[in-house]
């Protein structure tokens, strides 16, 4: 990477502030997964050896620029203060007199969490002045949060900026390194044969990823919602299911592109609603009934995927193939985790949804890398600049 990171930098007994994507899920106050709290461990683990004093920051939720007290970070704090063994403060602003005072009074090795940053309106709008007002936090600014690098916002891209302007560094922390490195490989130099498989809910999120995996890729396994809008591009009749009719051209001039490359399902699960206990079937996508809607691949697909995938080197999964909140319609994806698991290859999975559903059948830690950063991991994939990175002192 051709970005400083916190190794590049002295941090002895300095005053750092962390951007993290503590964008954790809640349930009843409190912290529901806290995968995204660990994967910040590592980076705040270095500072503290260098007798750092520690400043955390990170959006919560979407508070639309106002507090709102379901959203703070007090649960947050908790579970950092249990995670790191060791007392954790939580402020209940990130910006103004208060805060600033606390930390001028910060001691080397103290941790403090700062309050959402989106409580302010001015962090979306990347606002100079309150990213300036970040900045004057610190001595040395590090962005740790993947999952927000493809957000230009104020403590994102501002802070960084304002921090060079007042002669200070900004780097990136050690789980921003490792995500790069290792999605990096994929897109740059993967290892073939390489297979990427591309479901969820909507092609339009996806069609720049389906064109830019179609350059790199040996084989595009298309599962989950949308494929649904290429079956539409075939001519097929697929009932009630989810298709963006606006999406049909493209996905009719991504087929011809594609050549033989693009694998979509052979046979789909099919379901009168969209319930857990609806009634269901298993058939060709081009026999789907009126009043009926797809909601997962089918067995044949999943045996075509299987040799697809069965020699690849390298594979990248972004969104599941089914509704599998409903375990009706979770056995294509889980069925797909499960051979991921197995491959003797580098398989990247990326995407909120995609990782949730590796974590539910407890194979994360089989796969090469599950990324915390679900739109940031599929900018990254489409080649597109992270302006969270981009920011970043040069090497
Ligand atoms: P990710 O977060 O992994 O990138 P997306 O956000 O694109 O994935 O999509 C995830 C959602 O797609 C899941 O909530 C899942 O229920 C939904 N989905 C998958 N297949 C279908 C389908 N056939 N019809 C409707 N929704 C689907
Ligand atoms: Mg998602």
């Amino acid at each position: 990477m051709n970005k400083k990171t916190i190794r590049d930098v002295d941090l002895q007994g300095k005053r750092v502030l962390i951007r993290v994507d503590f964008n954790v899920p809640l349930k009843e106050g409190e912290v529901a997964d806290d995968t995204r709290i660990q994967a910040a461990l590592p980076t705040i683990r270095h500072l503290l050896d260098q007798d750092a004093a520690v400043i955390l920051m990170s959006h919560l939720g979407r508070p639309k620029g106002a507090v709102v007290d379901e959203l703070r970070m007090d649960p947050v704090a908790a579970r950092l203060s249990e995670l790191l063994d060791r007392p954790v403060s939580k402020l209940d602003d990130c910006v103004g007199p208060q805060v600033e005072q606390a930390v001028a009074e910060m001691e080397a090795g103290q941790i403090i969490v700062l309050e959402n940053t989106r409580f302010h309106p001015e962090e979306k709008a990347d606002d100079v002045d309150f990213a300036r007002q970040l900045a004057a936090l610190a001595d040395v600014y590090v962005n740790d949060a993947f999952g927000a690098t493809h957000r230009a916002h104020a403590s994102t891209v501002g802070v960084a900026q304002a921090m060079r302007d007042k002669g200070g560094a900004a780097v990136a922390g050690l789980l921003v390194e490792e995500e790069l490195r290792l999605l990096g490989k994929a897109v740059d130099d993967p290892e073939h044969p390489f297979v990427a498989i591309l479901g969820g809910a909507k092609i339009s999120d996806k069609i720049s990823v389906v064109e830019s995996l179609l350059g790199t890729c040996d084989r595009l396994l298309i599962g989950g919602g949308m494929a649904n809008t290429f079956f539409r591009a075939m001519g097929y009749q697929v009932g009630d299911s989810l298709v963006e009719e606006d999406s049909v051209p493209t996905a009719k001039s991504l087929l011809d592109q594609a050549g033989g490359k693009l694998v979509l399902p052979v046979d789909v699960v099919i379901a009168d609603a969209f319930d857990n206990d609806a009634q269901s079937n298993v058939v060709a996508p081009n026999e789907v009934p009126e009043g009926w809607q797809i909601l997962d691949i089918g067995p044949k697909t999943v045996a075509t995927f299987e040799s697809a995938l069965k020699s690849a080197k390298t594979v990248t999964w972004n969104g599941p193939l089914g509704v599998f909140e409903m375990p009706t319609f979770a056995a294509g994806t889980f069925d797909i985790a499960r051979l991921l698991a197995q491959l003797d290859a580098v398989t990247i999975v990326g995407g909120g949804e995609s990782a949730a559903a590796v974590q539910q059948v407890g194979l994360a830690d089989q796969m090469t890398h599950v990324s915390t950063g679900g739109g940031a991991s599929l900018q990254f994939l489409e080649g597109k600049p992270l302006p969270g990175v981009e920011v970043l002192d040069d090497k």
